[in-house]
C-alpha cells in the first residue's frame, strides 16, 4: 500500500506465543521461526461486507443499510471499509460518495478494475484508497479480459501513477494469483513495486470454498502479510470469504492483547445479527462466537467444570469478552447434578445436594425416554419442590 508506513518493521512485541520471551537457551531453541516475520500481533482488517458481501446472492443493500453497516464496522474498529466499485452502477457511485462523507474513523476503500476510467470514478467519490484489481492467471486472461501480461503491466503503471498523483492510497492486486504463472506474477509485482506500491503491506483475500478461509488468513499473517479481507458472517461470492467474527475468535486467542485493545468486540453480536437480518439468513448454529451453541455446555462433566471449576477447562474463549454468557444445559439424560443445582438456584429453590441428586436421577430417567425441553426439566424440579413443601406442611 502506498503512503503507509512499513508495518512489518514495527518493533511491537508479538504476543502470539506467550511465555516465549523467557531468555533461557532452550526456550530460544524452540522459538518458532515464523516469529521474525509474523504479523499476528499487528494485523489490520479490510472489511469487505460492502464490496465482497454485496456479491452475496441474497444481498441488496440500500443506501441506508450501507451507511448503517459502515458505521457499525467503524465503531467496531476495522481499519478499512471496502465498498463496491463506483463504476458498477449509478447508485453504487452515489452510495460510495455518501459513505465517504459519513466521516467515519475507518478509511474508505473501493475496489476497481485496473483501468483509468474506473480509477477516475473512485477518486471523484472521495475515497481514502483504491484497490486496483486485474486477473493474471491464464484462465482469467483468456476468459475474462483477454489482455497480455505486457498490456496488464503498462496499464497498471499508468493507473497507479494517476491514483498516487491524487494523494490517495493505492493497492494493487492480481486476481487468481495462486493459479497465475509465478514468473509472470513476479515480473508484474516487480514493476508495480518500482512505482512504490507493494514494498509496504501485503493484503490477503481468501474465499471459503473448502472451509479454510480463517486458517489461510492466519497462516498468511504468520508468513508476513499484514492485512486480511473479511466480511460479516463471511458473506460474498459463492460461500464467501474469511468471516469477521471467526477471524476475531481466532485472533483473540492468538493475539489477545492487541485484539482486545483494538477492536470493540462487544459489538460483534449486534453486527452479525444486523447483517444476517438484512440478507435474510440465520446465523449458523455453529458460528464462532455468535452461533446459538457457541458457548453451550451439555455433558455433565463439562457442566461441572464450567460451573464449579474453571470454565477455561472447556472454553478457549471467554464469552464475556464479547459481552455474551455461557449456557449450561440441564435438560437431558447426559446432564449432571451440578448443572441441575445451578438451575435450582436460578429458580430460587433451597434444596440440599442429596435432593438435587434425586431430581437429577428423575431428569435422566425421563431423558432416556424422549428429548427434553427446558420446561420438561423445570417441571420435574417444580413438582419435586412442591412435594417437599407438602411433606413439610403435613
Ligand atoms: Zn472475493
Amino acid at each position: 500500500m502506498c503512503g503507509t508506513e512499513n508495518e512489518a518493521a514495527d518493533p511491537a512485541p508479538n504476543d502470539a506465543h506467550p511465555g516465549q520471551n523467557n531468555s533461557t537457551a532452550s526456550s530460544i531453541m524452540y522459538q518458532r521461526v515464523d516469529d521474525y516475520i509474523s504479523n499476528v500481533s499487528r494485523y489490520k482488517i479490510i472489511e469487505s461486507t460492502l464490496r465482497e458481501g454485496d456479491q452475496f446472492i441474497n444481498s441488496f443493500f440500500t443506501t441506508e443499510i450501507k451507511c448503517k453497516i459502515a458505521t457499525m464496522l467503524s465503531n467496531f474498529g476495522v481499519d478499512y471499509i471496502e465498498v463496491t466499485s463506483p463504476a458498477s452502477s449509478p447508485q453504487s457511485f452515489e452510495d460510495c460518495k455518501t459513505i465517504c462523507k459519513l466521516g467515519l474513523k475507518s478509511k474508505i476503500l473501493t475496489h476497481v478494475r485496473c483501468n483509468m476510467e474506473d480509477a477516475k470514478k473512485a477518486v471523484e467519490c472521495g475515497v481514502d484508497g483504491v484497490d486496483l484489481v486485474i486477473g493474471t492467471s491464464s484462465l482469467l486472461r483468456q476468459y475474462s479480459h483477454g489482455k497480455s501480461m505486457e498490456i496488464i503491466q503498462k496499464s497498471a503503471l499508468e493507473v497507479i501513477e494517476y491514483v498516487k498523483s491524487q494523494g490517495i492510497e493505492v493497492r494493487f492486486s492480481s486476481e487468481d494469483s495462486f493459479r497465475s504463472d509465478l514468473v509472470d506474477l513476479l515480473t508484474l509485482y516487480k514493476a508495480v513495486d518500482k512505482a512504490g506500491v507493494v514494498s509496504c503491506d501485503i493484503e490477503t483475500h481468501f474465499h471459503d470454498d473448502t472451509g479454510c478461509a480463517v486458517a489461510n488468513a492466519i497462516t498468511a499473517l504468520e508468513a508476513g502479510a499484514s492485512l486480511v479481507d473479511t466480511s460479516v458472517l463471511g458473506i460474498g461470492e459463492r460461500n464467501g470469504i474469511t468471516p469477521l467474527g471467526a477471524l476475531m475468535a481466532r485472533m483473540v486467542v492468538t493475539s489477545p492483547e492487541y485484539t482486545k485493545s483494538k477492536y470493540n468486540l462487544k459489538l460483534l453480536r449486534e453486527i452479525d445479527e444486523y447483517v444476517a437480518s438484512v440478507v435474510q439468513v440465520n446465523i449458523p448454529f455453529n458460528n464462532p462466537i455468535t452461533g446459538f451453541c457457541a458457548f453451550t455446555h451439555k455433558a455433565g462433566i463439562h457442566a461441572k467444570a464450567a460451573i464449579l471449576a474453571n470454565p477455561s477447562t472447556y472454553e478457549i474463549i471467554d464469552p464475556a469478552l464479547f459481552g455474551l454468557t455461557r449456557y449450561v444445559s440441564f435438560s437431558s439424560r447426559i446432564t449432571g447434578w451440578n448443572a441441575v443445582k445451578s438451575r435450582v438456584e436460578q429458580l430460587g429453590y433451597n434444596l440440599s445436594d442429596d435432593q438435587i441428586k434425586e431430581i437429577t436421577a428423575m431428569i435422566k430417567q425421563l431423558g432416556d425416554v424422549r428429548p427434553l425441553a427446558v420446561e420438561d426439566a423445570d417441571s420435574v424440579i417444580h413438582s419435586y419442590h412442591l412435594n417437599q413443601q407438602e411433606k413439610k406442611a403435613t
